[in-house]
Order: structure tokens, then sequence, then C-alpha cells
């Protein structure tokens, strides 16, 4: 087991982060999604609140002492930032909502200004969505092309590819010097070098490196980069663009408005030197303050010493997390920051209901695509749970972790014996009665679903799909009967289980009803419903519906009582929503879900209206 080493005094940063007061059933809060967000310390709280508090005014415009004040506040923040990445002159560090934002500005402008029909951009197939939609935009408005570096099976760019790509047509390469998804450390100094010698611009999205080692855009020779304040322990909204300066001088004007004009008449208008040329209108100035405090905090620790411990911390929980049967980590590069990205695969577990399991244990880690589908297309998964480590982490936090991965896991092969137990039982009784001696099961071609309770009925050659009957008398009814069943349950985490509970019981739902066109949109996981009218009726609606996650099918068999078999009318009547926040799952389920459950919601009620 490696020691972590003591230039970095854990405990005390912990401290300094008011997150972590927070105990719940005497323990902290084990946040493992810095990746997605850092926390923020007291400094960065403290000095955005005092800001707010004694010394806000609009910058740049007026005479007075208080504007004047916040005014020398924004530039310092912006020369402590060009401090902090090295850059030749803060007027190169233009301040932008964050790294999206600054890829935005770039591919809008210098697009605009500099890219042809043929000329080639170079992107990754590691890229976040913010570093390959912006470019897809300025490709279709120009007539560039996009070329992507593929990567190996750890999860590290093929450097060879890259130089074959490369070429006299190549204006751009846009690449980020950590992926989000694996935690693939690129190497990006190099891929400049590479860049440059083709004659080339680069850009590097460096929003997961910055707050994890020292960033120097000259050593690099960055033309761009590009990185979020509220992944370096700063506030949301505010980020950087660096460009160099001959570069931003060339570029046309991004956004047009105040402050970024030099005279403004209506026969023709100037604009204003770097950077304001590129910040149209008010800026995120408390933002910039925080990310100045933010920088403070950070540069007063020793940089080098942050890496040596995040990559500590990365070893041990690497060691702690692979063992555990059925976990199988997805970016295994040889340089590698603090993400561990996992899913589970013997016996199938959602990463959504890995995500809510370690939730209920008070374990913070990010389930999804992490705005990386192409990416995670090359792995062959729809998403990941991933786990991203910060200063504030420690050993503690990843034995909190790995000891829980194991109990659900452990949970999770239960059910899927218990499951397994259940779909023999079933097949038994099953195929004597429909004269098909050996009723097998098998895996529809490419899917990749833990199939939910009782799939195998799906399999039986002839089977007639059983759409659940009416659970009451009206949709009012059903629910008001769920509601009950909820008010008896004390808190979330058992009526999580109840929900659970409920989707193990689902209706089967037939394989051949998993089609493209009963696939919902808008789902962390994969969902699929079928309704249909009730035959011999005009009026009522059934459905059937099933996913890939456990709270999903929860979530499908509450709907599935209130509406299958009920009227067009009253299920168009019912709301839903309400119903929702009333048996307080609102206040429990991500954003992500609650669309899910809206786009089921949104088919049957479209359903019911065509009726
Ligand atoms: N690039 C990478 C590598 C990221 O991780 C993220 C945030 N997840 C972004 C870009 C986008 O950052 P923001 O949402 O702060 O603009």
């Amino acid at each position: 087991m490696p020691t972590l080493p003591m230039p970095i005094d854990h405990t005390a940063i912990r401290a300094e982060f008011p997150l972590f007061e927070v105990r719940a059933g005497g323990r902290s809060l084990v946040f493992l999604d810095s990746a997605a967000s850092t926390q923020q310390p007291s400094r960065v709280i403290e000095t955005v609140a005092e800001y707010q508090r004694h010394q806000h005014a609009n910058i740049h415009r007026a005479v007075y002492q208080l504007s004047q004040g916040a005014t020398r506040r924004y530039e310092e923040a912006r020369a402590t930032v060009a401090r902090f990445i090295n850059a030749a002159e803060p007027a190169e560090c233009l301040f932008t909502s964050g790294t999206t934002g600054s890829i935005n500005l770039v591919a809008a402008a210098w697009g605009r200004a500099n890219l042809q029909p043929g000329d080639e951009i170079i992107l990754s197939i590691l890229e976040h969505h913010s570093n390959i939609v912006p470019w897809q935009l300025a490709a279709e408005a120009s007539g560039a092309q996009i070329k992507v570096i593929p990567i190996n099976d750890a999860g590290e760019l093929d450097l060879d590819a890259y130089r074959r790509l490369l070429s006299p047509r190549t204006r751009m390469v846009a690449v980020n010097h950590v992926s989000n998804a694996l935690g693939t450390i690129n190497p990006v100094q190099e891929i400049i070098a590479e860049a440059h010698a083709a004659g080339a611009l680069a850009l590097i999205d460096g929003a997961q490196w910055v707050a994890h080692g020292r960033t120097d855009v000259q050593a690099l020779d960055a033309d761009f980069y590009a990185f979020s304040g509220h992944k370096l322990y700063a506030p949301t909204g505010i980020g950087v663009l660096y460009g160099k300066r001959a570069l931003l001088e060339s570029m046309p004007p991004y956004q047009g408005g105040g402050d970024m004009i030099e005279r403004v008449s209506f026969a023709g208008t100037t604009y204003a030197g770097l950077p304001s040329r590129f910040e149209a209108g008010t800026p995120n100035i408390s933002g910039a303050i925080g990310l100045g405090a933010a920088i403070d905090w950070l540069s007063a620790l020793d940089l080098e010493q942050v890496g040596v411990y995040e990559q500590a911390l990365l070893a041990y929980a690497t060691d702690r997390i692979a063992p555990i049967p059925g976990v199988e980590i997805k970016g295994r590069a040889a340089h590698k920051s603090g993400v561990i990205s996992f899913v589970v695969n013997d016996p199938p577990m959602a990463s959504l209901d890995v995500g809510t399991q370690l939730d209920l244990r008070g374990i913070s880690v990010r389930t999804g695509h992490h705005c990386c589908q192409p990416l995670m297309e090359r792995l062959g998964v729809s998403s990941t749970a991933r786990a991203s480590l910060a200063l504030y982490n420690s050993r503690d936090d990843v034995d909190r972790l790995a000891d829980a991965l194991a109990e659900i896991l452990e949970q999770n092969r239960h059910r899927a014996a218990a499951r397994a137990g259940r779909l023999q039982a079933d097949q038994d009784d099953l195929a004597p009665r429909l004269q098909v001696p050996d009723a097998t099961m098998s895996a529809a071609p490419g899917q990749d679903m833990n199939l939910g309770a009782g799939m195998h009925l799906n399999q039986v050659a002839g089977a007639e799909p059983a759409y659940p009957a009416a659970a009451a008398d009206s949709p009012q009814a059903a629910a008001d009967a769920i509601a009950e069943d909820f008010a008896l349950l004390p808190d979330w985490p058992t009526r999580h289980d109840y929900l659970i509970e409920l989707g193990e019981r689902l209706p089967p739902m037939p394989l051949a009803l998993k089609t493209d066109a009963n696939l919902v949109r808008g789902c962390q996981s994969t969902v699929y419903l079928a309704a249909r009218r009730k035959p011999g009726s005009k009026a009522v609606i059934e459905c059937l519906a099933d996913s890939d996650a456990a709270i999903v099918r929860g979530l499908i068999a509450l709907l599935q009582r209130i509406c299958s078999g009920q009227s067009a009318e009253s299920v168009l009547a019912f709301d839903v929503d309400g119903f929702f926040s009333r048996i307080g799952l609102d206040a429990n389920l991500s954003l992500s879900r609650r669309n899910g459950l809206e786009a089921m919601v949104q088919r049957l009620k479209a359903l019911a209206r065509d009726t």
C-alpha cells in the first residue's frame, strides 16, 4: 500500500472546505465528482461574498472609486491567471464563461476568419462534446473537415495515427490535456510540436489538467489553452481562454456589444484591443475574482506535490477498486490523472444504479456518458460510473468507495441469482404449456442490457406479451394507493428499495418490442416503452416498458400501475408530474432521470391523444 507523501497536509486542506463539515449519520460526504466540479475552499467563498457585500460595481465604465476598485480586482485576477499558466502577458488571458465558452470563441471567431473548404481540423476520440460540437459548427459553416485521432484499448491516443492524419490541409489540432472520462494525460507538448511542424495551430482543452499540475502555456507553445474555474476550486460561470497575442489580434470579434468597442457609429465600428475585444458586455466580475482567489489558494501549495499526492491516491484507488469482482476499469493509460471510470459487467449493473446506490451511502460519483458519446461508442458502453479525485480526498474516501462498491455488487449478485432462479421456475412452468420443450434464453445481438426480471418470457416463441390490466378504477385511484404505500416508508433509502422491488416484478417486455421505434430518448439509461390501444377497445391504453437500470424499472412500474389499462381520457387528465412530486420523487431524482420519466410520460400521452 503506498503511503501518501506528506508535503500535502490533507487533513488541513479538507478542513478548509465547508462542505465537508456537513455530516450525515456521523460521516461526512465522500465527494468523488471533482472532474465535474470541485468544491470551493472558504477562502474563495469568502472572497466572493466580501466582494458581493462591499465591493461590487460594474467595471471599466465609471469614474467613481467603487467601480475603479472592482475594475482593479477584476484585472488583478487576470494577472493572477497569467502568472498561473505563465502567459506572456495578462491581455492574452480572456475571461469566458468556461471551457465551453472558450472553445466556442476560437471555433467561431478564428474559424470564421481562417477555415475554408478542404481544410482539416484534427480532434481526438477522447474529446468532451465541448471540444467536438463547436468544431462541427465551424466545419459546417466553412466546408472544412474533421479528422479524429483514435485511441488504443488502454485509452491512450494513437500518435502514429495522429501523424498520419496531419497534412498540409490541417489548420487546427484541438485535443484535451486530460480526458475527463478516462483520465488519460495526453502528451500535449509533442502533439503541439507536431501540429506546428505541419503548419497547423493547436488548441488544448485544459479543463481537467489545470488543478492537478503546473501549466506553462509558453513551454507547451500552445496557441490556445482553455479551462474552467469550477474545476479549479473556483465558482461556476467563469473560465479562461489563453491565446497568443498575434493570433487573438488577427481574429475578428466573437460577440459584439459594450466594452469590446473602440468607437461605434452607424458608418462603422472599430474594436477595442485585447483583452476587451473578446469580452463583450458586463463580464462575470465576482467569478473572475473568485477564480483569482482559487488560484492564489492553490498556488500556495506546491503544484508538483499536488500531482504527487493525487497520483499516489489514484494508485491506491486503482489497487482497491480493480480487484472488486464484477468491476472493469475503463482507461488504463500509463499516464493518468485521478479518474477511475468503471463499468459493472458480471453480472451487469447499470451505471445509473451503481451511482444511485453509492449516493444512498453518502458517496457522490458521476454516471453517464460524461459528454463523451463518441468515446463511449469506442469503448462499447453507453455509460460508465466515474470517481474523480481532488486534493480534499483521502484514502479514507477511497476505502469507503471500495467497501460500498463491494457491498453493492454483492447485493447485485444476489439479486441476479434470485432473478435467475425465478427465470428457471417460470421456464419450467411455461415450456410445457407452450409446447416449446427447450425454451432457452439468448440476448439480442449487440444488446448490452441487464435484462429485467422475467425477461426470459420474451424468448418464448409465440408468447403473447402480457400487457398489464388496470391496477385500480382510475389513474387517480392507482396513484392514491401508491402514495399511501409511500407514506408508510420513512425516508428516501427505503423508498428507493421499494422502487427497486417494484421494478424487479415488472411484467416482461418481449425483445421483439425493444425496437428503435420504442426506444425512449432523453434517458440516461436504456429505456424501451411500448404502448398500444387495448385490443378490442378504442379508448383504453396499455403499456409495457423495460430499462437496464433497476431504479428506472421501479419508476416504470409506478407509471404502469397508474396508466396501463386506463382510458386515454383519464391518462391525459392525470397530472403525472404532480404525482411524482406528491410522493417526493422529484426531490430525489436527478434531472436526467426526471427528463427520462417525462419522455416516457409524453410517449404515453401522445398515444392517448391519438386514440
Ligand atoms: N472539456 C473537458 C475535458 C471537460 O471535462 C469539461 C467539463 N466536464 C469541459 C470541457 C466543459 O467545461 P465547462 O462545462 O466548464 O465549459
